[in-house]
């Protein structure tokens, strides 16, 4: 079997160079992490707060050249640790949370660069913004002066099966080149956040500039 190293350069490799491979480290060690990075991989994504931190001062990481973004949904009331760790959030969801940044961005001196997240299926349980939300979203953020919006994310829905997922994609990327064309003063559409280990491929065929990949990387998580 491959390890971490071999399949993050087989991976880096195989993708078009327009497109970032972003480490998704959710449950992993940070020796793991290491790894990737040693590797070639520049971003660490963490769904959480507190697995990122443990991760990014631990002293396999500590002075890494490597930058961490957030993937998870984020509560307001974490909105200070977040802005301390983080150098995006690609979970942004509401005005709120975007109020909520940019007044920790301001305490701290800091700009926090974010994506806003489309629940491109328009399920219930998910989080992120309505693809119809998106744009009134974006335009209330881009008041804030700490914040700075350069693209979007989705996760689409669950699926085996890729091809279910690519017409959630594309909706995504619709609304990114739609969004791209308003020309919004402090907006800067730069970055597709779509694609997970099984998914990837259909991704990048539908526009996606950062996939996001766990288990391609560090094989099946453990129990
Ligand atoms: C876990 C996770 C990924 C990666 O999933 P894999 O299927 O392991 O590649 C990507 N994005 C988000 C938001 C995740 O939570």
């Amino acid at each position: 079997m491959k390890n971490i190293g071999e399949r993050v350069k087989e991976i880096i490799q195989s993708l078009p160079s327009h497109v970032t491979l972003e480490a998704a480290a959710k449950t992993r060690t940070a020796s793991e992490a290491r790894e990737a990075v040693d590797a070639g991989v520049k971003i660490i994504g963490h769904n959480y707060i507190q697995q990122a931190q443990t991760m990014k001062e631990s002293p396999e990481l500590a002075g890494c050249d490597v930058r961490w973004h957030l993937i998870g949904h984020l509560q307001r009331n974490k909105a200070r640790d977040a802005v301390e760790i983080f150098d995006m959030i690609e979970s942004l969801d509401s005005v709120k949370l975007a109020r909520a940044l940019d007044k920790r961005c301001q305490e701290m001196g800091k700009t926090m660069t974010a994506l806003i997240e489309i629940n491109s299926a328009k399920e219930e349980a998910k989080s992120g913004v309505m693809p119809e939300d998106a744009e009134p979203l974006i335009r209330e953020a881009a008041e804030l002066e700490n914040l700075r919006i350069e693209g979007l994310m989705t996760m689409g829905p669950f699926s085996d099966d890729p091809e279910d997922i690519r017409p959630y994609f594309r909706l995504t990327r619709e609304l990114f080149d739609n969004i791209s064309r308003l020309s919004i003063p402090n907006v800067e559409m730069k970055y597709l956040s779509m694609g997970m280990s099984d998914s990837y491929l259909v991704a990048i065929e539908e526009g996606a500039n950062i996939v996001r990949l766990g288990t391609t990387i560090f094989g099946p998580r453990p129990k």
